[in-house]
């Protein structure tokens, strides 16, 4: 299991559900973490796929790694 800057996203980080295979359709999913890019979103439950991405942690305040997209 990998590592992230708290507990607490870690936990959301790795949440699955046993209802929902996809992350979007789960209420209680809450963190979309995109491992190619290093990128954390908050999905937004709109009924699509949508997230909005974040650069601090919610629940630590820890600034998250940059994202790899531009490089
Ligand atoms: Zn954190
Ligand atoms: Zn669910």
């Amino acid at each position: 299991m990998e590592n992230h800057c708290c507990q607490t996203m870690t936990r959301q980080v790795n949440y699955k559900c046993e209802k929902h295979s996809n992350p979007f359709e789960c209420p209680d999913n809450l963190i979309y973490y995109n491992d190619k890019f290093d990128e954390y979103g908050l999905i937004i439950h709109d009924g699509g796929s949508s997230s909005f991405q974040i650069e601090y942690c919610p629940w630590c305040g820890r600034k998250l790694p940059d994202s790899k997209r531009d490089l």
